[in-house]
């Protein structure tokens, strides 16, 4: 599933190919059909992206809500646009590029009011400048489940998917089965300044980099697969070399190194 930095790369990236002049809309797949029609030949005025949310804001108040989920996914064209392929639910078609969505969870028009509902269910998001960590903290007070469960839930923390929440936990050596009240201000603020710092960068770098070039010999633009990261996806811990557990959390796979994250109370074998 892609994480946040993606849907704000998504969302700056079709203001700046499709904004500011009327786009061709149409879905060819038809699932879309009757938003599309309403929508061609309209202004598209701007775009959003709160947590794994998209939104595109047409003339008129009309506003495009996309929800990638698993499977769903953009693809860029230069204009003039090829035949569409007959997935294509939502196809915008601009002067020099077009955009085909296929495979979302959720594409769909909605209200200024229906907005706010998806948006009232978010935490904060740490790419956003609006953003109020007090929020998030709040959050996760509330809540005894363990803070790898916690951070995943989209209503404490927006935005954040699996890469980062098995990264942010290593570099703060915080174990995901720590209670997420246990986490006191200064480790939250700690882990937060994290989250922003590294999501804005994703934004502006298309990709997840979490681990520190000094540490891996290499800037982060020559990182080759597998150097990008401390414990997601790896054998054994970038840092210590102690084995990697993996284990099902709430449906993803969570990465710990029990040596750099023990559990307190627990000593490191
Ligand atoms: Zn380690």
């Amino acid at each position: 599933m892609p994480e946040g930095h993606t849907i704000h790369r998504l969302a700056r990236d079709h203001a700046t190919w499709f904004a500011g002049s009327p786009v061709r809309v149409s879905s060819p797949q038809g699932r879309f059909a009757d938003g599309a029609a309403l929508l061609d030949g309209r202004i598209l005025e701007g775009t959003d992206a709160h947590g794994k949310h998209l939104f595109h804001r047409y003339a008129d108040g009309q506003i495009v809500h996309i929800h990638l989920g698993l499977f769903g996914r953009f693809f860029v064209h230069d204009s003039p646009a090829p035949v569409a392929r007959d997935t294509t639910r939502y196809r915008i078609v601009g002067p020099e590029r077009s955009t085909d969505l296929v495979g979302a969870t959720a594409c769909e028009l909605l209200t200024d009011d229906e907005v706010e509902i998806v948006l009232a269910r978010l935490g904060p998001d740490p790419i956003r400048t609006d953003a109020d960590p007090d929020r998030a903290f709040a959050a996760l007070q509330r809540r005894s489940v363990g803070i790898g469960r916690a951070l995943m839930d989209q209503k404490v923390l927006a935005g954040v998917g699996n890469v980062y929440r098995a990264e942010v936990l290593f570099v703060h050596g915080i174990h995901p089965e720590l209670p997420a009240s246990a986490l006191g201000r200064e480790r939250f603020d700690a882990l937060w300044a994290t989250l922003v710092a590294w999501m804005r960068r994703g934004v502006r770098e298309r990709r997840i980099i979490t681990t520190d070039p000094s540490e891996i010999g290499r800037p982060r633009s020559r990182m080759r697969r597998g150097e990008t990261t401390y414990v997601y996806r790896q054998q054994v811990c970038r840092r210590c070399d102690s084995d990697v557990r993996r284990y099902d959390l709430a449906g993803r796979w969570a990465y710990v190194c029990e040596s750099c994250q023990p559990l307190p109370g627990t000593v490191a074998a």
